[in-house]
Parts: structure tokens; C-alpha cells; sequence
């Protein structure tokens, strides 16, 4: 059989908090040519922890790429054109592993888990005016549970195996970025230690204005600067694949960036002032503030956004971002029992197309933007004889629409230049009635590209353009059009503002639950 003459191909590893992906795409199109997705199993050892497996992670990457160069290979498309790897991942999420034995030392702690809230709330009373902003002139962000300093520190002071490693000089820290990268580039025997600045911007530790590791942040929570990763730029040559694995013979160059900063890449967001909304687990509206750090009046955070090149200037985002968003799905589902699965949700909700007065404020993980209130909880309230599960579907919709207009309103306030319309992308995207009520509650349209895997997009693009590599454009002309769906606002502005103002009371009933 003969193989079909594509041109160089550019793949992408979407390492996310639900799943994993490996993706092909035709540098020369945009065109994705093949995936495959594995989901990943998330673990509740206690109330409020989140954690994943690491070697399971690792697996899952494996899988995917095998599964995919498979499904290429029966396409007739020769594996051997893929010229590089982006690599895309949940940020935040914290390892320790030992670089003699390969060994991760403890489960990943997820982005979400709140273990170290005590830890956040002593940190933040020790400032002076008890101020959760004391460090945000260098890192961008407000201490939080979020970030990845206060994980590692639990690590260190919780998991005896960390303590000792690190008291040893055998521990390596990493998000899952550089967690793959040292696993794919040889592990024990010679992996790359590193992480981009955009992972990096998310950790505490980092400086956003010097885009190095910060001495005097890490002597504040006390991590040794050399079990760190070194920071490179989002596109250059990291190092080369070295597999095992019989179907992966071939070589690769790597790269990464965070899944958020990818996705904005991926959606061609390159100009100042442009912006896209990202439906996973959590949601996440950045956007491009160019060359400069803009720092947020209105609780927003200041993250790096990329820097496409060692040579290149690093740009900057706003960040408003919300922790529960699909998560809120699929805890109805696991936990509550009412959907079998996140497709059924829409069906659920169309059906009565109301929530009724129902108001559901899925803070599972204390509030993230614009509140940061590690002490928040879920409360769903308005509750009467009427209301049925249809209802309390609509309003887990509802929620995730609310917390977008309640960030993209600060975005706003920031910018003093408002958003016309808002570009969106991930899982839960595929949702119609989702999107409809996102352009209802916002009062501007909802657009949407018809190809959906925009995280994906933007890792390969990054890959694919670095030196060294050079089989992708990113100058804005030379990319293709992307065609997308748009959802135009159907209802009032009355009705949307009466909605939206009842979802703000009910946000004030969830907050200082846990105080
Ligand atoms: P992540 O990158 O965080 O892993 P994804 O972008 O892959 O997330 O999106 C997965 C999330 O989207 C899951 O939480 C899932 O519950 C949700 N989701 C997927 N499809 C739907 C749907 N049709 N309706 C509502 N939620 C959905």
C-alpha cells in the first residue's frame, strides 16, 4: 500500500485534569488528522484532597500515542513525519519524584485540592494587614491553595520519603509538564529536568517580571531552589523522545506550555486585548495584555501567557479562574447519581429549560476568581416542593455561565475596554444549551471554532514553530481561517440582570462556610 505524502506533521500531548490526548495535525492545514483519549482517574482520599497517579498519567501518554500512531499507520500516513511534540498539561498540579530510582514519591496533588488551606490561612494572617496579595507584585497571584509552592511545601513536610529526598539532593519537583518531558526525554538515565514559563508563572516561586525562580519566594516557603526545573521559553528544543515502546522507534523534539496559555495560542489570540474562555474541569478566561504585566484591581490574576522563542518577548494575561465548571458534571453524575453520563446533563436540563429559582454555587474548592475564599462551600439554595433534579441540572449550567460573567465583568473593570464577544473552546463546549445560556447571561455572543481541540492546537503550533523545527507559522497572515458556530444573546437584559443578581446572594450565602 502506499503512504500518503502530507508534509511534516507537528503532535501534541494534552495531559488534562480529566484525560489525556495524543493529537496529529498537518502542520502545513491545521488539519487534525488522528487522536485518542484516555480518561484519568482522580482520587478523594480525604475531604477536600484531590490527587492523581502519576505513573497512571505517564501510562495514559504512552497509550495515547501508541493507539494514535496505530490509527495513523491504517491511514496510511507515515508516522516518521512528525517533526515534533508539544506537550500541554493541567498547571499547578505538584510531584516530587527521585531522579536515581525514577520513582514518583507521592501522588500528584490536583490543582484543586485543598489540603493546605490552614497552611494558606497562617501564611496570609502573618502578612502585614493580613494581606492575601503580599506576594502578587512578583508572581501575579494572591496566595491561595491553588498555586504549587504551598503543595510542594506540604510534600516536604507531610511525606517522609519527600523530606528525605530532598535532605539526599534525590528529589525533583515538577508539574506534570516536566514530569513528562524527564519521564519521555530518558528519565534516570538522562531526562530533562525542565518547565516553561508559563507552568513556571503558576508555582509561587516564580518572578513574572525577571521570568527566573525567585530566591526570596522560595526562602518564604522554604524549597530548595535546586530540586526546580529549569525554565525555558514555550518553543524551543527541549530534548528528544527516547521510547521503548516499538511502535515510537522515532526521535522527537519536545516543547510545553500550560494548557491554558496553549489554548489561547490556539485560538489565535496574539493581539492585546483579545481574549478565549476555556470549559474543562475548571474555566479559565484569559486574556492578551502584550508586553506588559497588567496587575488586577479586581481579582484577577497576572500570568505569563507565552514567550513563542528563546529570543522572543514573553507576553502577559490577565487570568480570571474559576475551579468548578465540568467538575460540577461530573459530580452529579459520580456522586449524585443523576446523569449517567455528560452528554445526558444537556438533555436533563433542555427539559424543563428553567432552574426555577434554583441556585447552585458549586464552590467544592473554597472560590477562586474574583473572591479567592479558600473558605467557601457548595450551597444550593431556593429550593421548594417543585424543584426536581432537571432543575438542579439547569442550575449547574447556570453556575458555570454566572462564574464567567462574574470574571469577564472584572476583566472588564481592568481593561476599561469590554469584551465584544467571547470566544470559547474545551470539553464542555459541546454543550449547546451550555453555550446559549453563556451568550443569554453574558449579553454578547458566544463563538465557538468548529475544531474544538484548541489546547491541542496551540502546543503543536508552538512545537512546530521552534527553531530548529520551523515547519509552522505563527505570523497571523499566513494562518488559516477558522470557521466556528456563534451564539447570539436570545433573552432580555433585564431577565439576564434579575438572574445574574440572585446568583451574587447566593455566592454571599456560600462564602466563610468553613470560619
Ligand atoms: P480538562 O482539560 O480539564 O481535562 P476537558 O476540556 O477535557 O477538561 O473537558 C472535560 C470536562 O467537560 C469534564 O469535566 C466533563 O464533565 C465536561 N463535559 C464534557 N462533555 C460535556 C457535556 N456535553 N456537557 C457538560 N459537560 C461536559
Amino acid at each position: 500500500s502506499h503512504r500518503i505524502m502530507l508534509g511534516p506533521l507537528v503532535a501534541a500531548i494534552d495531559q488534562g485534569t480529566s484525560s489525556t490526548r495524543f493529537l496529529v495535525f498537518n502542520s502545513k492545514t491545521a488539519e487534525l488528522l488522528s487522536h485518542h483519549q484516555v480518561e484519568i482517574k482522580q482520587s478523594f482520599p480525604k475531604e477536600g484532597w484531590v490527587e492523581e497517579d502519576p505513573k497512571e498519567i505517564l501510562q495514559s501518554v504512552y497509550e495515547c500515542m501508541e493507539r494514535t500512531c496505530e490509527k495513523l499507520t491504517q491511514l496510511n500516513i507515515d508516522i516518521s513525519n512528525i517533526k515534533a511534540i508539544g506537550v500541554t498539561n493541567q498547571r499547578e498540579t505538584t510531584l516530587v519524584w527521585d531522579k536515581e530510582t525514577g520513582e514518583p514519591l507521592y501522588n500528584a496533588i490536583v490543582w484543586l485540592d485543598l489540603r493546605t488551606q490552614s497552611t494558606v490561612e497562617n501564611l496570609i494572617n502573618k502578612t502585614p494587614g493580613r494581606n492575601k496579595n503580599h506576594l502578587k507584585h512578583k508572581t501575579g497571584l494572591p496566595i491561595s491553595t491553588y498555586f504549587s509552592a504551598v503543595k510542594l511545601r506540604w510534600l516536604m513536610d507531610n511525606v517522609k520519603e519527600v523530606h528525605e529526598a530532598v535532605v539526599s539532593h534525590r528529589a525533583m519537583f515538577g508539574t506534570v509538564d516536566s514530569w513528562l518531558i524527564w519521564c519521555l526525554t530518558g528519565g534516570k538515565s538522562g531526562g530533562v529536568h525542565c518547565t516553561d514559563v508559563t507552568n513556571a508563572s503558576r508555582t509561587m516561586l516564580f518572578n513574572i517580571h525577571t521570568m527566573d525562580w525567585d530566591a526570596e519566594l522560595c526562602k518564604y516557603f522554604g524549597i530548595p531552589m535546586e530540586i526546580l526545573p529549569r525554565v525555558r521559553s514555550s518553543s524551543e528544543i527541549y530534548g528528544l523522545m527516547v521510547s521503548t515502546h516499538k511502535s515510537l522507534l522515532f526521535t522527537h523534539n519536545f516543547t510545553c506550555l500550560g494548557d491554558q496559555s496553549a489554548a489561547l495560542v490556539g485560538q489565535m489570540c496574539f493581539q492585546d486585548g483579545q481574549a478565549k474562555n476555556t470549559y474543562g474541569t475548571g474555566c479559565f478566561l484569559l486574556r492578551n495584555t502584550g508586553a506588559k504585566p497588567v496587575m488586577s484591581e479586581h481579582g484577577l490574576l497576572t500570568t505569563v501567557a507565552y514567550k513563542l522563542g528563546r529570543d522572543k518577548p514573553a507576553c502577559y494575561a490577565l487570568e480570571g479562574s474559576v475551579a468548578i465548571a465540568g467538575a460540577v458534571v461530573r459530580w452529579l453524575q459520580d456522586n449524585l447519581g443523576i446523569i449517567g453520563s455528560s452528554e445526558e446533563l444537556e438533555k436533563l436540563a433542555a427539559s424543563v429549560g428553567t432552574s426555577y429559582g434554583c441556585y447552585f454555587v458549586p464552590a467544592f474548592s473554597g472560590l477562586y476568581a474574583p473572591y479567592w475564599e479558600p473558605s467557601a462551600r457548595g450551597i444550593i439554595c431556593g429550593l421548594t416542593q417543585f424543584t426536581n433534579k432537571r432543575h438542579l441540572a439547569f442550575a449547574a449550567l447556570e453556575a458555570v455561565c454566572f462564574q464567567t460573567r462574574e470574571i469577564l465583568d472584572a476583566m472588564n473593570q481592568d481593561s476599561g475596554i469590554p469584551l465584544t464577544q467571547l470566544q470559547v473552546d474545551g470539553g464542555m463546549t459541546s454543550n449547546k444549551l451550555l453555550m446559549q445560556l453563556q451568550a443569554d447571561i453574558l449579553c454578547i455572543p458566544v463563538v465557538k471554532p468548529s475544531m474544538p481541540e484548541t489546547t491541542a492546537l496551540g502546543a503543536a503550533m508552538a512545537a512546530g514553530a521552534a527553531e530548529g523545527v520551523s515547519v509552522w507559522s505563527l505570523n497571523p497572515d499566513d494562518l488559516s481561517e477558522v470557521t466556528s458556530e456563534k451564539f447570539e444573546p436570545q433573552i432580555n437584559p433585564e431577565e439576564s440582570e434579575f438572574r445574574y443578581a440572585r446568583w451574587k446572594r447566593a455566592v454571599q450565602k456560600s462564602m466563610n462556610w468553613e470560619t
